[in-house]
């Protein structure tokens, strides 16, 4: 790696180096240009900052601590490990930065009606919550497989007053539903902001989402410095699109010191179909607008893939990762099910803290290196989301296994 300064922002284009861009047909074109403007015009205005980061504070309830892990800390032989705590977000995860800081820029644009894709339901859930807040008309798609699997965030959007829309093609998940709210905002794009949830999809999306998340790596920064009076030595955080964990990279990207560690979910195994790990399994493809690492087979077409948990189970991967694996910068590794599981119960019994499934990757291959880190290491894992949401499908997962 060479001691020049990263620049990670993407060009004009929307080109993270050779990934990114703006893949989409014609139709959408004009609403992602126009997009792309007002976004830049709002994040150098002072009063659109000014009124996000109140929101932050007293709907959201940032800044989010960052928790001394003393006991993960002995377990583990480094120095130190702190938790930056993203599940005690209004909602219970990180997402919810990213759809206030849309739903802002939308009511500025003078658009009435959101609409989002969700895939476990935390993101329809967020973004329910702030439409709800701004008063705006809000329609959630998701697939009708993840809807029965999230009977119970299908039911808080709906007491929010979102209308959630079943969608039933293909493999009824995450996937399609993103197909189908890029289909609506077409037909409604005059009255109608698309609220992406991930650093996914075509530009601006992926700098903009990254963007609404680097709060987690600026208060981090601050935090880090105020308790262990240095800046930490390893980041960590689970990657299913990439929000989180770029959220919280972001604002170390120049700091040569730090190293950054990115999980994906290695799911059954690295076998076709069976897991979501793209650095393991993917090669550079086109979906849903961007150019990035993807699972696919020889034809270009998506594979199928599983995750124990909903919020990594997704083809492809933010494009910013894409450059940063190929830079060197950040490293990339997967974990699967059983050890993402296991993890899940760990962080409970020695922290109190049941993360979300999706977290507990990280948490994984945290304790899976416990031995391997060094003694002066100072640790953070992004804490993206809290587990009562998966407390059911741990249950039934564990009596399948007990099977
Ligand atoms: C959605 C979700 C993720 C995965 O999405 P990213 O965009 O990669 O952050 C991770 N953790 C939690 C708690 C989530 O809800």
């Amino acid at each position: 790696m060479s001691k020049r300064r990263l620049n990670t922002n993407p060009d004009r284009n929307g080109y993270f180096g050779p990934y990114g861009g703006m893949y989409v047909p014609e139709t959408l074109m004009t609403p992602l240009l126009d997009l792309g403007r007002a976004y830049q015009q709002a994040r150098k205005d002072r009063s659109f900052r000014e009124e996000l980061r109140n929101y932050l504070r007293d709907f959201v309830g940032r800044p989010t601590p960052l928790y001394y892990a003393e006991r993960m800390t002995k377990e583990l032989g480094c120095k130190a490990v702190y938790l930056k705590r993203e599940d005690l977000c209004h909602t219970g995860a990180h997402k919810i930065n990213n759809s206030l800081g849309q739903a802002l820029l939308a009511r500025r644009m003078g658009k009435k009606r959101v609409i989002a894709e969700t895939g476990a339901g935390q993101h329809g859930v967020a973004t329910a919550t702030v439409a709800a807040m701004f008063g705006m008309e809000c329609v959630i798609y998701m697939g009708a497989t993840d809807m029965e699997r999230q009977a119970l965030n299908v039911f808080r959007m709906r007491s929010l007053g979102a209308e959630v829309v079943a969608v039933t093609a293909g493999q009824k998940t995450l996937k399609e539903a993103i197909s189908e709210a890029m289909r609506d905002w077409v037909t409604n794009v005059r009255t109608t902001h698309y609220i992406l949830g991930s650093a996914l999809g075509a530009h601006p999306y992926p700098r903009m989402v990254r963007d609404f998340q680097s709060i987690i790596g600026q208060e981090t920064r601050r935090q880090i410095q105020r308790v262990a009076g240095q800046l930490p030595t390893v980041l960590l955080a689970c990657v299913g699109g990439g929000s989180n964990s770029i959220g919280l990279f972001h604002p170390f990207i120049n700091d040569r010191g730090v190293r950054m560690i990115g999980v994906e979910a290695g799911g059954l195994g690295l076998r076709k179909g069976q897991h979501a790990a793209r650095f393991a399994g993917g090669n550079v493809g086109i979906l849903q607008g961007t150019k990035t690492f993807v699972l696919q087979d020889r034809h270009g077409q998506i594979q199928l893939t599983h995750s124990v948990s909903a919020g990594l189970d997704y083809a492809a991967i933010g494009p910013e990762h894409s450059l940063l694996r190929d830079l060197g910068r950040v490293e990339y590794v997967h974990v699967n099910d059983v050890e993402a599981v296991e993890a899940f119960d760990t962080l409970g019994q020695w922290e109190g803290l049941l993360p979300a499934l999706e977290t507990a990757h990280a948490v994984a291959y945290m304790i899976k290196m416990a031995g391997r880190w060094e003694k002066r290491d100072v640790l953070v894992l992004n804490l993206s989301g809290r587990g009562d949401k998966d407390v059911q499908q741990v249950a039934a997962w564990k009596k399948e296994r007990a099977r």
